[in-house]
C-alpha cells in the first residue's frame, strides 16, 4: 500500500499534467513534464493503484462512476449502492443526503487505467471514463458458454470453453468440415420448445457449434438448425456454411455465415438466421409414420477467400 500522503501527492501531480500526459502518449514520447515518470514507471503504477482503491466503492467494490456520492463525514459510495443502503452511510450510519464527491470524480477523470482484461491479453490503457466502454467491446473479454440447453454462467477464452463443453456438458466433438447429423425425437407433437445436444466441429483449427432447436415461430411450430462460431464476429465472417435436410426427392438448403458466440443462441434464433423447417415438413422428411422426428441434417463449413 502506498502511504496516504504520497498517493495524494501523486494524484495532484498527475491531475495537473493530465492533458500533457495524454498528448505525450499519442506520439509515444516521454515528456519531462510528466511528474509520475520522474522516478520510473513502477512508482507511477504503484501510486495509481492507491487512487484506484479510493475509487472502489466500499460496498460493492466496483469502480465508481459519476455521480459519486459521499456522506457528511466524507465516506464515498457509488450511486447504485446509495440506493441499496437506503441512503444510510454504511460506514458511519449518517444520513447520506445528496452530496456529490466532485473532487473524486475529477481525480478519476485524470486517471488512466489498464483494461480489466489485461491478464487475457489486452495491453491497452484508457482514460478512466472510457475504460468501461472499451471493456464492453474489448476483443479479449471472455466469452459466455455457448451451451444453450440451460443457463450456464461459465465464461472464458475459447480453449477454456472448448474444454468446459467437453468436460461439463459432455458435448459431442467432431473433427472435419463436413457433417451428417441425426436429430430424433419421439412425440414431436407434444414438444413446443426443445434444445438438442450441441455439436462442436473442429475445422480450420477453429470451433463451430451446431444448434438444433424446436420452438414456436408465431403460431407455427418449427425446427431450426444454425451454426455459431467460437470467436469474434470479424473472424466468423471469414467462414460460410451450408445445411441440408430432405427426403423423398425434396430438400431444403440453407447457406449462411456462422454467427459469433458473442451473439446468444436466443438472439440468433430470434433473428431466424439459420435453416428453419416447418414441423409438418420435418415430419414428412422423417418418414411415413409422422409419429417420430427423425431428421438427417448434412452440412459443410468452408473458408471464404
Ligand atoms: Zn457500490
Ligand atoms: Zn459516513
Ligand atoms: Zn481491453
Ligand atoms: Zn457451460
Amino acid at each position: 500500500m502506498a502511504p496516504g500522503g504520497s498517493a495524494c501527492k501523486e494524484v495532484l501531480e498527475s491531475y495537473s499534467t493530465d492533458y500533457d500526459v495524454a498528448m505525450a502518449k499519442l506520439d509515444n514520447n516521454s515528456t519531462p513534464t510528466r511528474a509520475t515518470t520522474g522516478s520510473g514507471g513502477k512508482q507511477g503504477i504503484y501510486s495509481t493503484n492507491g487512487v484506484h482503491e479510493l475509487l472502489e466503492c466500499p460496498v460493492c467494490t466496483c469502480l465508481m462512476y459519476p455521480p459519486i456520492h459521499q456522506c457528511p463525514n466524507g465516506h464515498t459510495l457509488c450511486s447504485n449502492c446509495k440506493i441499496r443502503v437506503l441512503n444510510c452511510c454504511p460506514t458511519c450510519r449518517y444520513d447520506l443526503g445528496n452530496i456529490r464527491c466532485l473532487a473524486l470524480e475529477k481525480v478519476a477523470e485524470s486517471l488512466e487505467l489498464p483494461c480489466t482484461y489485461q491478464s487475457l491479453g489486452c495491453n491497452d490503457i484508457f482514460p478512466y471514463y472510457s475504460k468501461l466502454k472499451h471493456e464492453q467491446h474489448c476483443r479479449f473479454r471472455p466469452y459466455n458458454c455457448p451451451y444453450a440447453g440451460s443457463e450456464c454462467s461459465v465464461t472464458g477464452d475459447i480453449p477454456t470453453l472448448v474444454a468446459h463443453l467437453k468436460d461439463d456438458h459432455k458435448v459431442d466433438m467432431h473433427d472435419g468440415c463436413t457433417f451428417n447429423h441425426r436429430y430424433v425425437k419421439s412425440n414431436p407433437h407434444e414438444v413446443e420448445n426443445a434444445t438438442w445436444m450441441l455439436t462442436v466441429f473442429n475445422c480450420f483449427g477453429r470451433q463451430f457449434c451446431l444448434h438444433f432447436e424446436a420452438f414456436q415461430l408465431g403460431m407455427a411450430p418449427v425446427y431450426m438448425a444454425f451454426l455459431r462460431f467460437m470467436g469474434d464476429e470479424n473472424e466468423a465472417k471469414k467462414f460460410s456454411y451450408s445445411l441440408e435436410v430432405g427426403a423423398n426427392g425434396r430438400k431444403l438448403i440453407w447457406q449462411g455465415i456462422p454467427r459469433s458466440i458473442r451473439d446468444s443462441h436466443k438472439k440468433v434464433r430470434d433473428s431466424q438466421d439459420g435453416l428453419i423447417i416447418q414441423r409438418n415438413l420435418a415430419l414428412y422428411f422423417s418418414g411415413a409414420e409422422r409419429e417420430e422426428l427423425k431428421l438427417r441434417v448434412t452440412g459443410r463449413i468452408w473458408k471464404e477467400e
